[in-house]
């Protein structure tokens, strides 16, 4: 058999619920590509320490389809973002894509990212039409991109969504660094010379549940701002600056009223809500000093980022 052209890489954790569907759906999607294209394309399950039966049904599916299935095992659950890391290792497509396996971004879509990589983009972001996500979510990753779009050099509609296409010299190179947190969509984009991005359908989630809770959304975003930028850094002795200034005014007028109104006494809860207020702003920066200290004692830790346990794939 010749080696695939396109390489589909799916992160499964506890899925059981939806992989039925996504099955139905996905290999009828890339058969018909394949055909109209005339490639050959495989699929890479990433199973990413389920602790459902997700791992036993990925199984099944790789003997339904060995020719164009391969699954990787993780020991243990390591995140979504170190999944797709293993992906791209095995993956030996020119054309990359990554996707959800809960069906949010419909496998139909993927002809029209493989479009654009025949064109010539070198990464093909996408933009979701109608999000389907609660609202909380929505806001918070609109204000992310703001965020994220003052600090760092990265220019992205929707960062987001993870139906994207790549060609191979991204993902070589995504693949050469061994940053132990990261965000490979804006990890991809920083090595991109030609992207482009396409809108593309977003559903509800067709069964199960959203694999992240508030805290782990809030440590995925520090990954995005603290991996690509020290401006949140620089940020804080501009503030300290400001902030000692502005408190050397204060003292330098108080002493000034001291000598013409005499002794004051009152404001004495002005003081403490300032009082606050600053300490809160301190440990807000040590915080932040922290999860960059703490980035880099994981990082010259040097352990594995991910384990896998076995590899299910046609000799
Ligand atoms: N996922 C994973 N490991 C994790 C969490 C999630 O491999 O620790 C997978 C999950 O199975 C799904 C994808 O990553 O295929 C996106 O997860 P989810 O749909 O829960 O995220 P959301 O759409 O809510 O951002
Ligand atoms: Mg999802």
């Amino acid at each position: 058999m010749n080696a695939p052209q396109l390489s589909i890489i799916v992160p499964v954790y506890n899925e059981e619920a939806g992989l039925p569907a996504l099955f139905s759906r996905l290999y009828p999607a890339l058969d018909m590509l394949a055909q109209k294209r005339q490639l050959q394309y495989e699929i890479i399950f990433i199973n990413d320490g389920s602790r459902d039966r997700s791992a036993a049904m990925l199984g099944q599916q790789f003997e339904a389809r060995p020719d164009t299935t391969r699954v990787v095992l993780f020991q243990n659950n390591f995140g979504q973002h170190m999944a797709i890391m293993a992906g791209f290792e095995y993956a030996r497509g020119e054309y990359i894509i990554t996707l959800d396996a809960d069906l949010q971004n419909p496998p139909e879509e993927i002809d029209a990212l493989v479009q654009e990589l025949v064109a010539g983009h070198d990464y093909v972001g996408t933009i979701r039409t109608n999000r389907k996500d609660t609202l909380f979510r929505k806001s918070a990753s609109r204000l992310m991109n703001h965020l994220r779009e003052k600090i760092t050099h990265i220019t992205m509609t929707d960062q987001g969504c993870m139906l994207r296409g790549y060609r191979r010299r991204i993902i070589d190179l995504v693949g050469k660094c061994n940053e132990s947190n990261t965000f490979i969509p804006a990890l991809a984009y920083t090595f991109a010379t030609n992207p482009t991005e396409i809108t593309v359908q977003h559903e509800e989630r067709f069964a199960g549940e959203s694999k992240y809770s508030v805290y782990q959304l809030i440590r995925l975003n520090f990954d995005l701002v603290t991996g690509f930028s020290v401006v949140p850094l620089q940020i804080f002795s501009i503030l300290g600056m400001l902030l000692a200034l502005a408190a050397g005014s204060l003292f330098a007028t108080l002493l000034i009223r001291r000598f013409i109104i005499g002794a004051e006494v009152e404001g004495v809860f002005t003081l403490f809500a300032l009082t606050f207020f600053l300490i809160g702003v301190m440990l807000f920066g040590l915080g932040l000093l922290g999860e960059y200290i703490g980035r880099i004692y994981q990082q010259i830790r040097q352990r594995p980022r991910y384990v896998v346990q076995a590899v299910l794939e046609k000799p």
